[in-house]
């Protein structure tokens, strides 16, 4: 059976994410552009008008490029800032488009394809037109509903569509305040480090320190209940330490599940992609059955 590989983000079938995107980005640029259109007086349009259509148009341009795109294909600007992950020998897999990705950097539910070295400076374009377009908005509805209050045309549902319209504009400008300082954080330290990781070198890293950190804290764990016999061998007769003495156990009992996890992240950087111990998130491969390095992105 040939497995079902997803080219660009404006293929069929399109996820709920993708068609949530498309109904409520329209819906909020437009909406808000009709009610300055209609509350503000002409001399305001401009200034008003003029960043967020701005904005709005290389926010468009960007997630146009991602989503005609298809990332497979080499070409794009490498960023020195993303060095590690973008290095011309490990491409990725994607377990969603069921491709390998030159300079994968993730998946991105929200236009439903992968972001890659050739579409990863639209999509950060993307974020940045996105959050200042929000950012305007935000900032012009809430001055519309206070210190311009006098100019506006008159009418209650006016008003009420304006508070609505604040609280999506909000909502959005936090979104995309947060995937603009993930990636500009990320940027940021492959600029200073020299070694610039994408968000899924980043996931991996995390998941590595998360594993070392339950491996450290599971010998601390084994360690104390063994100093506590040597020194207090007679302590061990009372409820108290027969209360800790449960504690090894207990850890012992979880140790196979660590070092199961760890086995497991081993065997899918050495050769076969393999689901990560949460069963979500991360999985890492380095394939080199075909002569290319592979990771998961689930
Ligand atoms: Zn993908």
């Amino acid at each position: 059976m040939v497995k079902f590989v997803r080219s660009r983000g404006l293929q069929r079938p399109f996820s709920r994410e993708q068609l949530a995107v498309m109904v409520i980005y329209p819906c909020a640029t437009l909406g808000f552009v009709a009610l300055a259109l209609c509350g503000l007086p002409r001399a305001r349009l401009a200034e008003v008008l003029g960043p967020v259509c701005g904005s709005a148009l290389v926010a468009c341009g960007g997630w146009a490029t991602c989503s005609c795109l298809d990332p497979r294909v080499e070409g794009g600007v490498r960023c020195p800032c993303l060095k590690k992950t973008q290095q011309a020998n490990r491409p990725k897999w994607c377990a969603v488009c069921n491709k390998s990705v030159p300079g994968l950097d993730h998946h991105c539910v929200w236009m439903n394809t992968c972001v890659g070295q050739r579409t990863y400076p639209a999509f950060y374009a993307l974020a940045t037109a996105g959050l200042a377009q929000f950012g305007a908005q935000s900032s012009f509805g809430a001055r519309m509903l206070s210190s311009w209050e006098g100019e506006l045309a008159s009418g209650a549902a006016l008003r009420a569509l304006l508070w609505l319209h604040a609280a999506l504009a909000g909502l959005l400008a936090l979104a995309f305040c947060a995937l603009w300082c993930f990636h500009t954080h990320l940027l940021l330290v492959g600029w200073y480090t020299g070694e610039g990781i994408g968000t899924f070198d980043w996931l991996i890293m995390r998941h590595e320190r998360e594993m070392a950190r339950q491996e450290q804290q599971a010998r601390q764990e084994r360690r104390q209940p063994c100093a506590a016999r040597s020194t207090t061998p007679q302590a061990a007769a009372t409820p108290a330490a027969a209360a800790q003495a449960q504690v090894p156990a207990q850890s012992a009992a979880a140790q196979p599940a660590i070092e199961l996890a760890q086995l497991e992240f081993a065997v899918a950087v050495e050769g076969t992609a393999e689901r990560s111990p949460a069963g979500k998130g991360v999985v890492a491969a380095e394939g080199r059955g075909r002569g290319e390095d592979q990771d998961q992105v689930l």
